[in-house]
């Protein structure tokens, strides 16, 4: 028996179970080569895949019926692995890793239970970093988690629940920390929610305040000027002050102090999107890290060892793993369609492996981004192509929709997809 053993079940570790399965059924299923007696193995602290790129939308949606438990709200983002995997010949196993012994080839999932395996792929994704800044971890919400966007979604509406009961003169004051991707999209996104609340609680227009703190001279530094220009400009229309050149040194209950301007006072909700590094559970096993503590791989991304050799059989993909562009010198970005391109190419080289042929390289492409602005406003960005409003945020959902067809049989990948549109078009 051939054990594949997959680590986390984000978008590196669903697409290549989905694709591993796909691809051992065709080759050997039938013919009892090599690999006739196979097993995949996908392990995940959770029993859903969370759809990341529109966790800003749960945090933020507007207009929800009464939904206590927030079991409607949960629902648009956590597709049940149920779901994902029917029919499909995987196992999955919901536990916390507890330790990975690359040596002996298992993995610990605590109380004496163990998985072995004979190939390895670890996606388990990043956790976030807060550079050891004070206060932080204490005082801001974090933004990597379901929870987290549903602790947001009810501090928003406590707030203004508040603010209406206690007639208070002072404006509520909302700081977002990083002004990257996920900050500005958050950022826009609440804007429009705000927004929304002020119309239909007969607010002041002005009762609100949401800065975007960013330590650099920029928002966005991976764009040219000329995106980051037609995003700011959006974020400024929906009334964003963006401070730039603003390092948070300390967080405090309801402050924040920048290295250069002090500190500002009087924020009813502070949110951290910063930093994320790889998982702490990466340390120790003998593999070579990055600063960020992410695993360094080679073209086949294979994981390589302190000593600079690479393991055969150990494979790392996504926001886990950090590949150096041979063409830029630099880091490929953490993003969901890398984690998945990635995953096509260690499943492949995994077969290839059990096949006894050569492997392939990965070929890095990230020349394609979308960055939502706040309703059905969305920079879309493919090579040449550049296209900014309603139309990027056209594209936006069709990006959605083939994403939730790849793993969703097609009946529950329209209703996914047509839940979330109504849902999250009430901001808009
Ligand atoms: C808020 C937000 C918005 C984003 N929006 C976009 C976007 O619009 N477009 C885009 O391209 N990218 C986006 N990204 C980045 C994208 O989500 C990641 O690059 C992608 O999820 C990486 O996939 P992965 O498989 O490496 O990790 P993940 O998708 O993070 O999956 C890791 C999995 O491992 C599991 N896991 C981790 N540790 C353990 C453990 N010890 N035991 C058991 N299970 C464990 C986790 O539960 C998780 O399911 C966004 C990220 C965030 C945080």
């Amino acid at each position: 028996m051939t054990n594949i053993l997959i680590l986390g079940a984000g978008f590196g570790g669903v697409s290549a179970a989905l694709k591993l399965e796909k691809k051992l059924k065709r080759n050997f299923s039938a013919s009892g080569g090599p690999a006739a007696g196979w097993k995949i193995t996908l392990v995940d602290r959770n029993n859903f895949h969370l759809f990341m790129p529109s966790l800003y939308e749960v945090a933020t949606v507007y207009g929800l019926i009464e939904d206590g438990f927030a079991k409607y709200l949960r629902g648009s983002v956590a597709i049940p692995l149920s779901e994902t995997l029917e029919n499909k010949k995987i196992d999955f196993v919901q536990t916390e890793i507890k330790e990975v012994n690359l040596r002996k080839r298992f993995v610990n999932t605590g109380a004496g239970n163990k998985l072995d395996f004979d190939y390895l792929i670890i996606a388990l994704g990043g956790e976030t970093e807060f550079y050891g800044i004070p206060g932080v971890q204490d005082y801001a919400f974090n933004f990597k988690a379901i929870d987290d966007a549903i602790g947001i979604f009810k501090k928003i509406r406590e707030i203004y629940d508040n603010y209406q009961k206690e007639n208070r003169a002072e404006p509520i004051k909302i700081g977002i920390i990083g002004g990257g991707f996920t900050g500005v999209e958050l950022t826009a996104e609440l804007a429009c929610c705000v927004k929304n609340i002020v119309k239909a609680c007969s607010l002041d227009k002005k009762c609100t305040q949401i800065q975007l703190f960013e330590a650099g001279p920029a928002i966005l530094p991976v764009l040219n000027v000329r995106q980051r220009k037609s995003i700011e400009k959006r974020l400024r229309k929906l009334g964003v002050n963006i401070r730039l050149n603003s390092q948070v040194e300390e967080v405090g209950p309801d402050s924040i102090k920048t290295k250069a301007g002090g500190e500002l006072t009087g924020f009813d909700l502070i949110i951290w999107t910063g930093g994320v590094r790889g998982s702490r559970l990466l340390e120790n096993l003998g593999l070579k890290l990055t600063k960020r503590g992410t695993i360094e791989i080679n073209d086949f991304l294979q994981t390589k060892n302190s000593d600079e050799t690479s393991n055969k059989n150990i494979f790392a993909i996504g926001d886990s793993a950090t590949l150096i562009d041979p063409q830029t010198k630099k880091p490929v970005p953490a993003m969901a369609y890398v984690a998945h391109d990635q995953a096509d190419v260690a499943a492949e080289n995994i077969i290839r492996t059990i096949k006894n042929q050569r492997m392939g390289p990965y070929k890095p492409f990230y020349d394609a981004w979308i960055a939502p602005a706040g309703g059905k406003w969305a920079y879309f960005h493919y090579k040449g192509l550049n296209i900014a409003g309603f139309w990027g945020y056209c594209l936006r959902q069709l990006v959605d929709l083939k994403y939730f067809l790849r793993i969703l049989p097609l009946s529950k990948a329209l209703s996914l997809f047509f839940k979330d549109l109504v849902m999250f078009t009430r901001n808009d």
